[in-house]
């Protein structure tokens, strides 16, 4: 099986986690700064905060931007469960608004419509969660003019976008939002086996982040509510988690950040191959925006299904046939049981319907050769009868 995503291992990332092993800290010591130092570094931003999971960072910067019972979180409908999920820990509402035709991402014109019927009726959000789909940023600069317009804090879900670009500076450097984050599972742009991080030029919600991503416990005397016992107080201010990434994951990071330019450009060959391979083939290739570089993550096509003899499924179902573990990203959030039973309903963005029934992700990883992508598609080929 040809998989959609697998992570680049070179023998250099493996002695970077061995000499960690044999080093005197598995966590808590010098490699997780390190680490951090070189993502902020690299996308021009004051403060990393690493954790466990991208999943993690959503929580702790849900919670460092004050989001709460009573509060209202809204994100795109095409992504993956945990851009939504961190506003139901922290006891909100979520809501979606749909994608644009084109990016997939987040549409600018249907936010804009919501947030002005949102206001008429007094239920507008405390944080708006756009994600970078594929890594192809969104339009950051009007999701930051209408979030200056209605009051509302930004989260980039940009775990697909790291290494990738906007009006051609790092994606992740928090120009137009309050905190950036990133994911390095290990299909995604770099990988630490499991892993996030939280950016920000914002000091203070960096001192959150870190808090509550160890318990809440502070060993900084400044931050500190009463007389120390002893050299070996500390005090829990808050209640936090144990959400620490381990020097053992840093380490990979760091060694991986090395090749981070490599891998998406290596991506883009990638994309630019298929884009020639596919141009007579009855899918949509994906659209590009001039303002971005795109981390390109994954590489989705859409059927043209009034060109294709087949359904949806039996085309996907016959890629997986024949070796190519195709994927879809992503079923709208909203048709999740779990959502389903908070009140939403099948067609609650009606383009993310369109997208859903029609997008199928090609396989997408730097050591995707070209004898495999000719394979890809020259299945795919047999599958849509071009
Ligand atoms: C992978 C992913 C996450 C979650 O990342 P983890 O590091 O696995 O927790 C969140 N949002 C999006 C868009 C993702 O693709």
């Amino acid at each position: 099986m040809i998989p959609y995503g697998r992570q680049d291992i070179s023998e250099a990332d493996i002695q970077a986690v061995v000499d960690v092993l044999r080093s005197d800290f598995l966590t808590q010591g010098p490699a997780v700064p390190a680490f951090e130092n070189a993502v902020a570094n690299y996308c021009q931003v004051n403060h990393a905060v690493a954790v466990n999971s991208a999943t993690s960072a959503l929580h702790i910067a849900c919670l460092a931007l004050g989001v709460g019972k009573a509060d209202i979180v809204w994100t795109s409908p095409i992504t993956f469960v945990a851009s939504a999920n961190c506003a139901l820990y922290c006891g909100a509402e979520v809501d979606f608004v749909d994608i644009d035709s084109r990016t997939y991402n987040i549409s600018v014109e249907r936010l804009a419509e919501k947030l002005a019927q949102a206001q008429l009726d007094g239920v507008l959000p405390k944080v708006v969660i756009p994600v970078h789909l594929s890594g192809q940023p969104c339009d950051m600069v009007a999701i930051h003019l209408l979030g200056r317009q209605y009051g509302f804090k930004i989260i980039e879900d940009a775990s697909h976008a790291i290494g990738g670009k906007y009006l051609n500076e790092p994606i992740g450097n928090c120009r137009y939002s309050d905190i950036t984050v990133f994911s390095f599972h290990p299909v995604k742009i770099i990988t630490t086996g499991e892993g996030g991080m939280a950016l920000t030029n914002d000091l203070q919600l960096a001192k959150r982040m870190q808090l509550l991503r160890s318990h809440g416990i502070t060993r900084e005397i400044a931050d500190m509510t009463q007389a120390l016992d002893g050299p070996w107080y500390y005090e829990q201010i808050a209640l936090g988690f144990n959400y620490r990434m381990t020097d053992i994951q840093a380490a990979l990071g760091l060694s991986q950040m090395k090749r981070l330019d490599e891998f998406v450009s290596k991506r883009h060959s990638i994309a630019n191959r298929y884009e020639e391979l596919l141009a007579n083939l009855p899918v949509v290739t994906p659209w590009q925006h001039h303002e971005g570089y795109s981390g390109l993550h994954l590489y989705v096509i859409r059927l043209k299904l009034n060109e294709i003899q087949k359904s949806h499924l039996v085309v996907f179902e016959a890629l997986r046939a024949a070796g190519v573990a195709v994927n879809l990203h992503y079923i709208p959030v909203y048709r999740q049981p779990y959502y389903k039973r908070m009140g939403f309903n099948v067609g609650h963005c009606q383009e993310a319907e369109h997208y859903y029934a029609e997008a199928i992700s090609l396989p997408m990883y730097p050591g995707l050769t070209n004898q495999q992508q000719n394979q890809i598609v020259t299945v795919l080929k047999e599958i849509v009868g071009a």
